[in-house]
């Protein structure tokens, strides 16, 4: 293995540079535990970019982020560019990234910390050592179909879509996801409305075509609107879950509330030769930015699995996910989350720094 690995680090808008900052000194320290020095560049997306540049995404940003091993985003976004037309908008420098970098696959795990189960919208039983993976398709389907658009004719507006999939797509998709439920307890749920689209009978019809390859996976079919109402249901039924863009960005949203906090939750935007980029589900958090309010776990557990599916280090990802845990089972809180009393309510700092912490010394 390489000693040296090379980190884009985009921290964005609002509360991204601030969760940004302890984590690259996280990352640093639980590379440097495999001996393993990470070279980080800094570069502009979003809001800053076009204050600094005038486009959310410079052609920079999105050179240095193919060069790269990885990148890690903070968040872009934020009231003071939210006058300005869809297309010049900093969410446009996401978008961007995830396109250029042709990122198809997006991981979104819903792990729920044993010490945080009360948290959850749903029954603390329903919910413990919840631990699920919802892989969703990221550049084709619904959103990006042609033709699209709203249209006038006869004095009547239609509003219209496409639903496309090639098999292609859904073959790398369905073979991304069988891998990790390969390294996972090796069930995989394909969620598709194969009973009245087309398009998503052709996604069942690719899945089963390469389930052969992968017979240590145990393959299984829903329907989406039975997958909604599983998952809250009885959520811990489901190891690994694939589906579409339009599906799985719905689902991932209800399996993220299923842990309690948007602070907490990392994802993962993967290319086909393992690169990928690293980001909290959360956004910029102009409400508290600056005010040493903001969360910064969801970000370090990005980081750790960048370390595990872009740096081929899990030893290290491992490392940050026992020290976010140790921090939260001795009881650290930001304001955030559930449990935070006056006595261990945490800063963004003081937080990062019990982890650091716990990476570092195993206890603070
Ligand atoms: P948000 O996720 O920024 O905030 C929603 C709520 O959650 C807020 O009350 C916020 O204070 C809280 N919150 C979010 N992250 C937190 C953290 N780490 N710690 C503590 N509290 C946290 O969503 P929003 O308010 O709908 O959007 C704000 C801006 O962020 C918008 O401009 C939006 O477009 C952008 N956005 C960006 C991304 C991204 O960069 N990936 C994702 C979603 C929204």
């Amino acid at each position: 293995m390489s000693n040296t690995k090379s980190i884009l680090a985009l921290p964005g808008d609002g509360i991204g540079p601030e969760v940004m900052t302890p984590a690259i000194e996280l990352a640093h320290a639980a590379a440097a535990m495999d001996g393993v020095t990470l070279t980080v560049s800094e570069g502009l997306v979003g809001g800053c970019a076009i204050d600094a540049e005038g486009t959310p995404l410079p052609a920079a940003t999105l050179a240095a982020a193919k060069a790269a091993d990885a990148v890690l985003l903070g968040a872009v976004g934020g009231p003071r560019w939210e006058a300005l037309p869809m297309s010049e908008r900093p969410e446009k420098g996401l978008l961007g990234l995830r396109q250029g970098l042709e990122l198809f696959s997006n991981l979104r795990p819903a792990l729920l910390a044993p010490a945080l189960a009360e948290a959850s919208s749903l029954k603390a039983e329903l919910v413990a050592g919840l631990d699920i993976l919802i892989v969703r398709e990221l550049t084709g389907g619904i959103y990006f179909g042609e033709p699209r658009g709203v249209t006038t004719e006869n004095n009547e507006r239609k509003g219209f879509n496409t639903y496309v999939y090639h098999d292609w797509e859904i073959e790398r998709i369905a073979r991304s996801a069988f891998e990790l439920a390969q390294k996972r307890s090796g069930r995989l749920c394909s969620v598709d409305k194969a009973n009245v689209l087309e398009v998503t009978q052709l996604w069942r019809d690719v899945v089963n075509e390469i389930a052969g390859d992968y017979p240590d996976v145990e393959l299984s079919h829903m329907y989406v609107d039975n997958a909604a109402m599983q998952l809250v249901r009885t959520p811990k039924q489901f190891d690994v879950i694939v589906t579409g863009n339009m599906f799985g960005d719905i689902l991932s949203d209800v399996a993220a509330m299923l842990t309690g906090s948007l602070g907490m939750l990392p994802s993962a935007s993967l290319a086909a030769d393992g690169r990928g980029m690293y980001e909290p589900v959360h956004g910029s958090a102009p409400d508290i930015a600056g005010k040493e309010l903001a969360n910064p776990l969801a970000m370090f557990l990005s980081v750790a699995m960048m370390f595990r599916y872009s740096l081929g280090m899990p030893e290290a990802a491992v490392r940050i996910e026992a020290a976010v845990s140790a921090t939260l089972a001795a009881g650290h809180r930001t304001a955030d989350l559930h449990g935070v009393t006056a006595d261990n309510q945490e800063t963004t700092s003081s937080m990062a720094a019990a982890v650091m912490g716990h990476l570092t010394n195993g206890a603070r």
